[in-house]
């Protein structure tokens, strides 16, 4: 009944890819079994390019710090991954690129790469960025430098940690500031839209896309830099997530 990639079978994934192929939005390539790997693909001239995936050049970027460009690798199309999460990402490049004119996009992890785990087995993406431009204004964002680093006066220290004693009561902070930079700000709130219809939210089993959570309240399993949870030190808290947001089909361990 609802189709978001989360709440779908796996073959049921397969089946909306190799539509999506028909159509000319992508090209697939041969993977392991079970996994789908994507090939760069131009929808607009229907040839390949390198990391073209819905229009988008998918780039890895680790710290996704601007001034840190030079660090930026090639584009290359993500592989090995759970049919949903290749479902939902090639949705979430042909949103970018519609609604946001976005031609790239940065992540610190998405291919699988065989772990016994959301990352490894190609269920999850770390996405850190995004670069376009929409009517001739240039679009670009980082999650570090646009959200993870901002300072808020009253809400966030002066390098966009929550401050001591906050514990869970977080918000999203670009909403509180005293003249939002509301470009960044209205990207992200999509952005988090987007990943909490198709992308685990709440549990991790089946949800319906019709109360997506808001930033900062309740999510568990979408990771950003006000997320509630608190774990400085480890790789499973906010503090982790000041550069990226987690994002992941099924639960976080082995499935
Ligand atoms: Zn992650």
């Amino acid at each position: 009944m609802v189709l978001t990639p989360r709440n779908i079978s796996k073959s049921e994934a397969l089946d909306v890819l190799k539509g999506f192929e028909n159509e000319g939005l992508i090209l697939l390539e041969a993977s392991v079994p079970g996994r789908v790997s994507l090939d760069g693909w131009n929808p607009i001239t229907g040839t390949k390019q390198a990391g073209n995936v819905a229009g988008v050049i998918v780039r890895f970027w680790g710290t996704g710090q601007k001034g840190t460009e030079s660090q930026i690798k090639s584009g290359v199309a993500p592989d090995r991954l759970d049919p949903r999460n290749a479902m939902a990402f090639v949705l979430m490049c042909q949103t970018l690129n519609t609604a946001w004119g976005i031609t790239e996009l940065y992540h610190a992890g998405i291919s699988g790469n065989g772990n016994n785990n959301c990352h490894g087995q190609g269920r999850a993406v770390d996405f850190v960025g995004v670069r376009g431009d929409i009517k001739g204004a240039e679009v670009y964002f980082t999650v570090f430098d646009d959200w993870g680093n901002v300072h808020v006066p009253g809400v966030t220290t002066s390098n966009g940690d929550w401050p001591p004693g906050t514990g869970s009561n977080t918000s999203y902070r670009l909403l509180a500031q005293e003249a939002p930079d509301s470009f960044a700000t209205q990207f992200f709130l999509e952005f988090y839209n987007f990943a909490a219809t198709n992308y685990q939210d709440r549990n991790t089993g089946f949800e319906l896309p019709d109360d997506p959570t808001e930033i900062g309240k309740q999510s568990r399993f979408i990771m950003h830099p006000d997320h509630p949870t608190s774990a400085p030190g480890t790789a499973n808290g906010r503090e982790a997530h000041k550069g990226h947001v987690h994002m992941q089909i099924g639960p976080t361990g082995p499935a």
